[in-house]
């Protein structure tokens, strides 16, 4: 009788575990993460958690161009001298994002990264600077001479003081990799939000798909879109927090690496892909391509979608988007 009555309870309080979401913030990349999954109860939350915290915090290890030990540092200080042997998944990252400058027409390109000495976005700059000086810029950039050999994964910047940065790219990466190792730790469903860059993946526990809403640029406080997702990734660039302005025009902190000057007539562009290192990097390349090519281009690519907004307000949807306006 007792151990009927012990099985049943375990047995109840097994099935009273009812999923619910739980959440996590904390800095990374420079920027705010936000880890949301569904579990069971806390402590398994707590674990998962945990798990993404981690893996966010080695994949910024690797990469990051800011850090001196990292793998990417070593690559940008060997830059006109050697190549430099890393782990694939670095290797990978660098490929794949080869593959997505050859698809923008090089308006994404991870050796934008020699431009930043230039322009820099902290409220530093107040004029053009030396025509010269971003011409000059200019030289040590281009995805089409970054040297890889499959043999060794070795990657080689031919010209001295090139380098490459991950600023498009990486947070998009790291929020796939970590939803990729929480599913395959049986997590159904969660957000991994990196500012913005986000990837969902399952539903939410009363099986509604996840409604991300995207704030208007022109009023911070205010969601002017509502996108459900389904397994799907959203990325907003945005140059109401990062912007320079020169004689009255604005400039984001997204930079042409064909011409060396910062994009401008866009104020926010938000893409919607497959994967988040995906949109990451084609939020950027878009707002590069400024409104008319940008809209043309993504309407171009199948299972991508975006949402443009104009430095004067006006909002353009790409052909095929699923989006809730709200007034
Ligand atoms: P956010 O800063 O909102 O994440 P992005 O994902 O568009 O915006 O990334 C912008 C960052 O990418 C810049 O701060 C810079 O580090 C880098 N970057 C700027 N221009 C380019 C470019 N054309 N291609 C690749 N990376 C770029
Ligand atoms: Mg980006």
């Amino acid at each position: 009788m007792r151990l009927t009555l012990v099985l049943l309870l375990s047995i109840t309080l097994g099935f009273c575990q009812t999923p619910a979401k739980f959440y996590r913030s904390f800095s990374a990349m420079g920027c705010g993460f936000q880890v949301t999954v569904v579990a069971n109860n806390a402590n398994d939350a707590d674990t998962f958690l945990s798990m993404a915290v981690n893996n966010i915090k080695r994949i910024e290890g690797l990469i990051s161009s800011w850090d001196e030990k990292s793998q990417t540092s070593r690559i940008n200080n060997a830059a006109g001298v050697q190549p430099v042997s890393v782990d694939p998944e670095l290797f990978d990252l660098i490929k794949r994002s080869l593959a997505i400058s050859r698809l923008t027409d090089g308006a994404f390109d991870i050796t934008y990264a020699s431009m930043d000495r230039i322009w820099k976005f902290d409220g530093s700059v107040s004029e053009l600077p030396d025509p010269d000086r971003v011409k000059e810029s200019v030289r040590k950039v281009g995805f089409q001479k970054v040297q890889l050999t499959d043999s060794v994964q070795s990657v080689f910047l031919p010209v001295k003081g090139m380098k490459i940065g991950f600023g498009a790219i990486g947070k998009g990466y790291a929020a796939d990799h970590t939803m990729n190792l929480l599913k395959s730790n049986g997590v159904s469903a969660g957000i991994i939000n990196a500012s913005g860059d986000l990837r969902t993946w399952g539903e939410q526990p009363n099986a509604e798909s996840w409604q991300i809403g995207v704030k208007n640029p022109l009023n911070k406080n205010k969601v002017f879109v509502l996108l459900p997702l389904t397994n799907q990734a959203l990325v907003t660039s945005g140059n109401y927090e990062k912007f320079i302005t020169i004689d009255g025009k604005r400039f984001a902190h997204i930079i042409d690496p064909r011409t060396g000057y910062p994009s401008s007539g866009l104020t926010s562009v938000t893409v919607i892909a497959s994967s988040a290192e995906l949109a990451d990097a084609l939020a950027t390349a878009v707002f590069v391509m400024g409104k008319e090519i940008g809209l043309d281009f993504v309407n171009q690519l199948k299972d991508v979608e975006c949402v443009l907004v104009q430095d004067d307000g006006t909002v353009f949807y790409s052909d095929n988007i699923n989006a809730k306006e709200l007034k």
